[in-house]
């Protein structure tokens, strides 16, 4: 492996009935608080006055911004940063997924700069300092509870793209396994499918000796597969819901990928399919990752795909060629993510093939390529959604 310094100060606050500690923690960075939020699920679920009841009690002047999109948009960052700025907020409260959280970490930044927060999630300047914020996570999936990550989309010129800074780390993020309870089956799903795909997406890598990480990984992934059907047959069960939140922080919190740096073209590949397309994250990966997988699969890299297959998969290997195993192995993923409901292709977001080049386009900036187990060009990226239609 490569040299590392491992670094996450994210304080995880995790189980049943945790939300009693928010008071305590928000405290400690002031009582103007802004709470950032999405659609309303929060409101219909319950979560919103029990967020605000523990508010209360520290006697937080609270301001509000709803209505954060799933793939949450730079015009929603710049009204949250809007609202800090003229009001002098303290601190940031997320209370929702990815999406509230993102757009938290993107406000929290913009707050404490001129610089519009576009200008700093397409890297051409930095973020200098940020509010301090927290999260009440409600769904399983991204990670971005406990990483610096964050995916903000530009409506007005169809992209989307990951930035993240040292002052995105959120203090601390509240992980009640009950409140995610109310997630609809299709959005469990997508969680699940996002979980599995930033663990493989770390899998794939061209750095020798992981065996510590490799075994990591699997483990993940084959908790999730055992877990998923049974929470699918049972939505409210306490330690299904608690096996796959902690198995959505741990899959994209820095600890897998200590010493090495994974793939991450198909996440690419979904930003480009999202940021014209708008559609739900995990349901853009479920196509595009088992595509990736048999498009970047040669004799020379047969190997690592055939541990995958043989060891989270169960394929007999036999005499069979490493390729053989590796695409058997490719095919129970698809079957495995087409058995609990997961979207195959493109089509099923009624996206063909007239947008295929435009969706190119938007995984190669300035013709760069991308991919860290195998280089991609624009070409590849063609080939790959044509695959997916
Ligand atoms: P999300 O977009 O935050 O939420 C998806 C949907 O689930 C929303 O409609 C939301 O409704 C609903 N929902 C959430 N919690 C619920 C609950 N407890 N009960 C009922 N409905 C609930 O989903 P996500 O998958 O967590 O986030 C996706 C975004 O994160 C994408 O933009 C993706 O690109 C990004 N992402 C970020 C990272 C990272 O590390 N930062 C990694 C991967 C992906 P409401 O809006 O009404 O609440
Ligand atoms: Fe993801």
């Amino acid at each position: 492996m490569e040299n590392f310094t491992y670094y996450n100060p994210t304080k995880l606050i995790f189980g049943k009935g945790q939300l009693e500690a928010l008071p305590k923690e928000v405290e400690q960075y002031g009582k103007k608080v802004l709470i950032v939020y999405g659609g309303g699920s929060i409101k219909r679920n319950g979560i919103y006055d029990n967020v605000m009841e523990k508010l209360a009690e520290i006697n937080a002047e609270v301001f509000e911004l709803p209505g954060v999109e799933p793939n949450p948009r730079i015009s929603t960052v710049r009204k949250g940063v809007g609202i800090c700025k003229k009001e002098d907020i303290e601190f940031v409260l997320a209370v929702g997924g990815g999406s509230t959280i993102d757009c938290t970490k993107a406000i929290a930044a913009g707050a404490k700069t001129d610089v519009d927060m576009w200008d700093i999630v397409t890297k051409k300047k930095k973020a200098t300092d940020a509010l301090p914020f927290g999260t009440v996570l409600t769904i399983a999936a991204t990670g971005s509870e406990m990483n610096r990550g964050s995916v903000i989309t530009n409506w007005e010129t169809n992209e989307k793209y990951g930035w993240g800074c040292s002052y995105t780390w959120p203090k601390f993020s509240i992980l009640d396994p009950v409140h995610t309870y109310s997630v609809p089956r299709d959005q469990t799903v997508y969680g699940m499918v996002d979980i599995m795909s930033h663990v493989l997406e770390h899998y794939f890598h061209q750095t020798t000796n992981t065996k510590v990480q490799d075994r990591f990984c699997e483990s993940i992934l084959q908790t999730v597969m055992e877990t998923a059907p049974k929470l699918l047959d049972d939505s409210e069960n306490y330690e299904l819901r608690e096996t796959i939140m902690l198995s959505g922080t741990l899959a994209l919190n820095d600890m897998l990928n200590m010493g090495y740096r994974g793939d991450w073209a198909t996440h690419n590949l979904e930003h480009a399919a999202s940021a014209i397309h708008d559609i739900p994250h995990g349901g853009g990966l479920a196509i595009l990752f088992p595509n990736w997988m048999k498009h970047v699969l040669d004799e020379g890299n047969a190997a690592r795909f055939k541990q995958l297959a043989v060891r989270v998969f169960n394929v007999e290997a036999g005499n069979k060629s490493d390729y053989d195993v590796a695409l058997e192995g490719i095919g129970k993923l698809r079957n495995f993510w087409d058995s609990i409901g997961a979207p195959a292709t493109l089509a099923a977001y009624s996206i063909n093939e007239s947008s295929v080049e435009s969706m190119a386009d938007k995984t190669v900036i300035a013709n760069s390529e991308y991919g860290n187990f195998k280089k991609l060009t624009r070409q590849d990226s063609v080939e790959i959604f044509k695959a997916s239609l």
